[in-house]
């Protein structure tokens, strides 16, 4: 399984869908503009187990800023919304204000909606995010992708329900191994961010986000075989109605 992959902006994309779905068990697509998923989710259609959300990139919330309000009407059409957020790092400081509005509208729209499955970006602004998520606890199920604050930024995450994807690329890192240790262990499901993260100079493919399953085997002293089994059931209580 794979919780966040870009999948459509692979340059064999509609090559790999086939083989994406005869792998992978469930694949979450996120896309990054309203009318990206609107082309992705025609062109995706006929894959059960492959899920498109509707995002708007926060790093590119000012190019995209036109497509807010497709942003919001598309939430009804879907139970699937991401990659939203907010992005802290100096390269998108000047567009923070239009990033957190955005990103608070989509959550607003989530609540509003009964609650969608949420896969949200929070770079450097993981208490901006956990704000915005405390005050609309009817949003869903959000789950925070490739996170990286702070502990404390962690256990509010935590209590506020959040689930965390996480990529072999961050558990090669020291504080991302560090991280998971402080995650319970069923809000924890894998990703790959691909083709943002490569593996020998090669983009992750969707079905490589397993490849975390002997960190997590190590981590939490299980047998390999017993953590895929409890992916099996975060990805369960994920998607339960
Ligand atoms: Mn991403």
């Amino acid at each position: 399984m794979d919780l966040h992959c870009h999948l459509d902006l692979y340059p064999d994309a509609l090559k790999l869908l086939p083989e994406v779905s005869r792998r992978n068990r469930f694949t979450l697509v996120v896309t990054t503009s309203p009318r990206a998923w609107v082309a992705t989710t025609r062109v995706f259609a006929g894959h059960c187990n492959i899920e498109v959300a509707v995002g708007l990139h926060p790093e590119i919330a000012e190019q995209k800023a036109g497509e807010r309000e497709l942003l919001l009407q598309s939430i009804a059409r879907t139970r699937f919304v991401g990659e939203i957020g907010i992005d802290g790092s100096s390269r998108f400081r000047a567009t923070l204000p239009l990033q957190e509005a955005i990103f608070r509208d989509a959550i607003t729209e989530c609540a509003k909606q009964g609650g969608k499955i949420i896969s949200i970006h929070s770079r450097g602004a993981g208490s901006r995010v956990l704000d915005i998520l405390e005050d609309h606890r009817g949003a869903g199920k959000p789950i925070l992708h490739w996170f990286t604050g702070t502990p404390r930024e962690l256990r509010r995450a935590i209590e506020v329900g959040c689930r965390f994807s996480v990529s072999p690329a961050m558990l090669s890192t020291t504080k991302g191994r560090e991280l998971l240790t402080q995650m319970p262990i069923g809000t924890v499901l894998p990703e790959t961010d691909g083709p943002f993260t490569l593996a020998g100079g090669k983009p992750y493919l969707p079905w490589e986000a397993m490849d975390i399953l002997s960190v997590l085997a190590k981590v939490w002293s299980m047998d390999p075989l017993a953590v895929a089994s409890q992916l099996d059931s975060n990805l369960n209580s994920l998607l339960e109605q």
